[in-house]
C-alpha cells in the first residue's frame, strides 16, 4: 500500500522533511502500527534480537542550569541535592559489573563543583578495575579541553540531547544556555572521537510536527551513535508544572522515524516512557525501534532524589543485579538480553 511504499522510499533515503512531518501527523491506529512494524523490522536487520544493557548512574543532583522542564532545574528549591563520592560511584559500578552488564553510563546535572581531574580519575579507575568495561558519560556542557582530558582518560561515549532542534523553543527552554553552545559540544565531542548520543524531548509546549521532523533529520546529518527519543513529563516543581505530558503515540512515531532513519544507532527504550503508566511502556518502545535498556543502579538514597520528572520507574527500589523478570518479559517478544559492551556498529 502507499504508507508501505512511503516509509521504504524515506528508507532508502528519498524524502523532504514534509515527509518525515506527515507520517508524524498519522493518527489512524492500523497506520500507526504499521509505522512501527516497519521500524521494528529494520532494527531486527540491522541489529538483531538482542537487548543491550547500560547500568546508570547518577552521580549528582547538582546543576547551574534552569532548564524550564527539568526537576534538577537550580530553581527548584524543594530538592535535597547530592553528590556521590568517588567510593560510593566505584561501588555502584561494581554491582554493574557483577551482573554482567558492560556499559557504566555516568551521568549527572552541571555540577559546577566537577572538576575534569576528578571525572577523569573516575573513568580511570572503573577501566582499571573492570576489564572490558565501555564507559559512557552524560554530564551535560563543559568546555572542549574537559572532553578531551576525559577521552583520554578512558571514557568511550558521550550522551548529549540537542531536546530541540527549534532553535526559539530551545532558547525558550532552556533561560540560561544558548542552542549554538550545544552544538558546539556534539561537535566536539565528534571530532574527539567519541560514540556520540543525541536525542529530543517529545511534547514540549509549542513543539510540531515540522520541528520534530527537523530534529530527526539531524539526527542522521549528524550521524549519532545513540539516540535518546524521550517523553515529556511535567514536573510539579518547574515552570512547566500545569503543562501536558508528551504523548506517548508520538513520541514512539519519532523513535520510529528515527530508527528508520538512522537504522544502526542504538536506542533505548527511555525510563520516561516506562515510567507513565503501570504497564511497562519500554516494550512498546522496543516494538518501534528502540534496542536498549539502562537499568538504574544508583543507590539508595540517591535515586529519589535525582528526580528530573515525578513518578520515575523503580525509584523506590534498590539497585538489583538480577535481571531474570525483565529477560522474561523481553522474550515474551522474541527478544533476549544481551551483556556485551554494545559499541556502535560502525566500530564492530
Ligand atoms: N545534565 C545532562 C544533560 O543535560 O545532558 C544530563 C542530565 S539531564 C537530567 C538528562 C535528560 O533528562 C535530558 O536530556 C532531558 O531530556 C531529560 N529530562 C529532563 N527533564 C525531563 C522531563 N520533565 N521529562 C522527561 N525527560 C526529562
Amino acid at each position: 500500500n502507499s504508507l508501505s511504499k512511503k516509509l521504504q522510499q524515506i528508507y532508502e533515503g528519498n524524502f523532504y522533511a514534509a515527509d518525515i512531518a506527515g507520517i508524524l501527523s498519522i493518527e489512524r491506529q492500523d497506520q500507526i502500527r504499521q509505522i512501527f512494524d516497519f521500524a521494528d523490522n529494520i532494527r531486527k536487520q540491522t541489529l538483531g534480537d538482542a537487548i543491550l544493557l547500560r547500568g546508570i548512574i547518577e552521580i549528582s543532583s547538582y546543576c547551574r542550569n534552569s532548564c524550564r522542564y527539568c526537576g534538577l532545574n537550580k530553581n527548584n528549591k524543594s530538592l535535597t541535592r547530592y553528590r556521590m563520592k568517588t567510593e560510593e560511584i566505584l561501588e555502584a559500578a561494581d554491582m554493574i559489573y557483577r551482573s554482567g552488564i558492560r556499559t557504566v553510563v555516568i551521568q549527572s546535572g552541571e555540577d559546577e563543583d566537577f572538576t575534569a581531574v576528578w571525572i577523569a580519575d573516575i573513568i580511570k579507575q572503573i577501566k582499571e578495575r573492570f576489564a572490558g568495561m565501555a564507559v559512557t558519560l552524560s554530564l551535560g556542557e563543559w568546555p572542549d579541553e574537559y572532553y578531551r582530558i576525559w577521552r583520554e582518560a578512558g571514557a568511550d561515549r558521550y550522551l548529549l540531547k540537542i531536546e530541540t532542534t527549534d532553535r526559539r523553543l530551545y532558547e525558550r527552554m532552556h533561560p540560561d544556555m544558548s542552542y549554538d553552545n550545544r552544538i558546539r559540544c556534539l561537535d566536539t565531542l565528534k571530532r574527539l572521537d567519541y560514540q556520540t548520543g543525541s536525542g529530543c524531548l517529545v511534547g514540549l509546549k509549542g513543539q510540531t510536527v515540522e520541528s520534530l521532523a527537523s530534529d530527526v533529520m539531524f539526527f542522521r546529518e549528524f550521524g549519532f551513535d545513540m539516540l535518546g527519543i524521550g517523553l515529556f513529563i511535567p514536573h510539579g516543581q518547574t515552570e512547566l508544572s500545569s503543562s501536558r505530558q508528551g504523548s506517548l503515540e508520538m513520541t514512539l512515531k519519532v523513535q520510529a522515524m528515527a530508527r528508520i532513519l538512522l537504522p544502526a544507532a542504538h536506542m533505548p527504550a527511555t525510563t520516561a516512557t516506562g515510567s507513565i503508566s503501570k504497564t511497562d511502556n519500554r516494550i512498546d518502545a522496543l516494538q518501534a525501534g528502540a534496542n536498549v535498556i539502562m537499568p538504574n543502579f544508583t543507590p539508595m538514597p540517591y535515586r529519589q532524589m535525582y528526580e528530573i520528572y515525578p513518578h520515575k520507574r523503580c525509584v523506590n527500589e534498590n539497585p538489583t543485579t538480577d535481571f531474570s523478570e525483565l529477560a522474561q518479559s523481553v522474550e515474551k517478544i522474541g527478544r533476549h538480553l544481551a551483556f556485551t559492551r554494545g559499541d556502535a556498529l560502525r566500530l564492530q
